[in-house]
């Protein structure tokens, strides 16, 4: 199939051809045919599936399809609403990229910097809003948008939304949104509680579209694991880095000490690299991304919540450097290498007391990750069951997926 096939308008196909995307991928090709038709939808998907292009050229095609004449002031059609500003970052650039020939324009708001530039942006006018909650209620609250003209809603990353505690802002921000409307709600994972929220804002003959996570992860990413004990990672880190050498590595640490840690360790093992997470500023979170898709950072460690929506093209390894215990968080890391097609390659350090936590992946992703031990830091001991909170050992047991998180 091609994007011809999917009928969509001209200045679409141009933008895409720009792109250098050939093919639609497997939830553009079952999610914009649905979209067209005005129908609601409920996605499961991850990012790296193409999801982003699956609702946003869609909306682009409606809106162009319906524009007015130029002259009257414009109003906010379409709201993508995301947990984090990397990702509401990367759905605005990818909404400018796909509307280039449109005429279409969009902006992107969220919170952490000064809203004057966001707000002069507003004003202007825009078709597509692309926000994260706590600024658009912010912005809302002081009467500079309003969502009466909206016509398409995207929930994107709705599990997340929900564990970061955002559930409150998206209740507030619904009862705001115009019932006639057309909506798509996102989520990689689909537990009760997102499956009840889905319920309050999709209409009921919704369509529902699911990439599941063993088809994102098998097909592209080459996984590995490697039995290390916890004092023995860092040194595994530097010799896999010096050994394989690839262009690109994100390693994932489960806290933000840890990254500072690990960072630490690495530049005194004469490797530079550069940590993001919660604790740093906006611009120095952004500056280190910069370099890091630019090429001249190499090695980039990052908590899960900071490196959500970090879309560098041909990623070329993802470093668990701790395994999540959360097994679709697993999904959702190596996701950032292998994306839409290019083959990448996904290592995990597991140290005794993680076992469980590679078991429950395991059963996830319907497959066994290969063991890898020949190295120098193989560590044959016997299974442990996860250090409790206050330090003793407990049986593993698997947390609830829906808290608040503290990373
Ligand atoms: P997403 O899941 O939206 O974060 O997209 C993942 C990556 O795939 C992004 O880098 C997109 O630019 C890229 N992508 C999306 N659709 C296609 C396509 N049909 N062909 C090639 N690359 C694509």
């Amino acid at each position: 199939m091609t994007f011809k096939d999917l009928q969509l308008i001209e200045p679409i196909q141009k933008a895409l051809k720009n792109k250098g995307y050939v093919q639609p991928t497997p939830i553009q090709e079952q999610a914009i045919p649905y979209l067209l038709h005005h129908n609601d939808l409920l996605g499961s998907a991850q990012t790296g599936t193409g999801k982003t292009a699956a609702f946003a050229i869609p909306i682009i095609q409606h809106i162009y399809n319906d524009r007015k004449d130029s002259h009257s002031k414009r109003k906010i059609k379409a709201l993508v609403v995301t947990p984090t500003r990397e990702l509401a970052i990367q759905i605005a650039d990818n909404f400018t990229a796909y509307a280039k020939y449109t005429g279409l324009r969009n902006t992107v708001i969220f919170g952490g910097v000064k809203q004057a530039s966001q707000v002069a942006k507003l004003k202007q006018g825009v078709d597509v809003l692309v926000a994260t909650p706590g600024r658009l209620l912010d912005l809302m609250g002081q009467g500079i948008i309003s969502l009466r003209d909206i016509q398409y809603f995207v929930l994107d990353e709705a599990d997340h939304m929900l564990d970061m505690g955002f559930i409150h802002d998206i209740k507030k921000l619904l009862v705001k949104l115009p019932q006639q409307r057309q909506s798509l709600f996102f989520s990689a994972t689909m537990p009760k509680a997102i499956i009840e929220l889905s319920g309050t804002i999709l209409k009921k003959n919704y369509k529902r579209v699911s990439i599941k996570p063993q088809q994102a992860t098998a097909e592209l990413v080459n996984q590995a694991v490697y039995f290390v004990s916890k004092n023995d990672k860092i040194k595994l880190l530097a010799a896999l880095i010096i050994e394989k050498n690839p262009s690109s590595i994100l390693v994932f640490s489960r806290t933000k000490h840890g990254a500072n840690k690990i960072v630490k360790l690495l530049n005194k093992a004469g490797i530079s690299a550069e940590a993001i997470h919660g604790n740093k500023s906006q611009s120095a979170r952004q500056k280190t991304l910069k370099s890091f898709k630019e090429g001249s950072l190499k090695v980039l460690v990052a908590t899960d919540i900071a490196a959500r929506g970090i879309d560098v093209s041909k990623l070329a390894m993802v470093i668990n450097y701790d395994l999540p215990n959360i097994s679709e968080t697993y999904v959702h890391r190596i996701g950032r290498t292998g994306r839409a097609k290019e083959s990448g390659i996904a290592i995990s350090f597991c140290a005794a007391d993680e076992r469980s936590f590679l078991r429950d992946i395991e059963k996830l992703i319907k497959q066994k990750v290969p063991v890898i031990t020949e190295h120098d830091y193989h560590d044959s001991s016997k299974e442990l069951p996860p250090l409790k909170q206050g330090g003793g050992r407990s049986r593993p047991k698997r947390p609830q997926s829906h808290k608040r998180s503290k990373r």
